[in-house]
């Protein structure tokens, strides 16, 4: 039976963690470094989420604030809100809520936040530095299977990884951070022939597609460790129930470790938000000191 990489368990460490670091960041600078998420529109399911975020964020000592607009809002509108953040001092981490109402420019929204404000690390400032293996902020689910990982292989130079799924808030992502470890990384697609056999061969699998249970115990090397991004509401004897991306009943048999769905990769992700708000900080304050220290 693989082991069980437990979510809840390592993102409570990192919250930890980050808590003592954001205590140590108050005391010395008298800053308490600021979180503001902005939530457009309705969607249920955003503000479950924006809602979490908040709660989580408070509870490490930040400063975590939620701007709401309705759906009616103007692309204008949020740009100015943006702007607004982007200039206040006060504001560490800024984070647009995804997905946005479909008359806004997604891109154009995340492009105009800056850099290093930019803690779900989806600006393409962000995006470059990661794929030419530069410091960053990383987007926080990549951020948080990496993390997994490392409690799982104290060292991953050289392995097989395999992940499937290319989007550009989790695979591209995952796959730089995997070649930052020194793996040989394969990236596996919808158009990707001979799927299953390219994925046999992995020491290490992420899947981040998106489809309840589809990599099953077939697809997966005896002893591999096996890491399911996917979030999967379905409907099982009668009842709503959240699976992932990987058939876990069959390839928890054969995998060396695997994470569960729920209580794997999701809190992770919150927990490097709070990562990343502090590092957001770190480099604000630190390039704040070096420009006084030129003046
Ligand atoms: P996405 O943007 O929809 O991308 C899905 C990717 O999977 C695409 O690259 C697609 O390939 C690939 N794909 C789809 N069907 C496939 C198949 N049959 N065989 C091989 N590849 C296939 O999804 P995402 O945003 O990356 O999210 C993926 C999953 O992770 C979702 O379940 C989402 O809810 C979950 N998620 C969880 C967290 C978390 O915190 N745990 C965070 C983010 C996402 P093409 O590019 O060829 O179309």
């Amino acid at each position: 039976m693989a082991l069980l990489i437990d979510g809840k368990k390592i993102s409570q460490q990192v919250v930890e963690e980050v808590a003592t670091e954001v205590s140590d960041f108050i005391a010395t600078y008298d800053v308490q470094p600021g979180l503001v998420v902005v939530l457009v529109g309705d969607d249920p399911a955003s503000h479950v989420y924006v809602r979490n975020k908040i709660k989580r964020a408070a509870e490490v000592g930040l400063n975590s604030i939620e701007h709401r607009l309705p759906a009616t809002c103007s692309q204008q509108e949020l740009i100015d809100l943006i702007e607004a953040l982007n200039n206040d001092e006060k504001v560490h981490g800024i984070l647009v809520q995804l997905p946005l109402p479909e008359h806004i420019d997604e891109a154009e929204i995340l492009n105009r936040i800056n850099p290093v404000k930019d803690v779900d690390g989806f600006h393409p400032l962000n995006v470059g530095s990661l794929s030419s293996g530069k410091p960053s902020l990383v987007p926080c689910t990549p951020l948080g299977c990496m993390i997994m990982l490392k409690k799982v292989h104290e060292n991953l130079s050289g392995k097989n990884a395999v992940v499937i799924g290319r989007s550009n808030i989790v695979g591209k992502p995952m796959a730089a951070l995997l070649l930052q470890e020194n793996c040989t990384v394969t990236i596996l697609h919808s158009r990707t022939k001979n799927i299953e056999a390219l994925c046999a061969q992995a020491d290490i699998v992420v899947v981040a597609i998106g489809r309840p249970e589809f990599v099953s115990a077939h697809w997966i090397k005896p002893g591999a460790t096996v890491i399911d991004v996917g979030i999967n509401s379905i409907e099982r004897d009668g009842r709503k129930k959240l699976v992932g991306d990987v058939d876990f009943s069959s390839v928890e048999e054969i995998a060396g470790a695997i994470t569960p769905v729920p209580g794997g990769v999701g809190p992770m992700t919150i927990a490097c938000l709070m990562k990343n708000t502090l590092t957001a900080a770190k480099i604000q304050i630190l390039a704040k000191e070096v420009k006084h220290e030129f003046n």
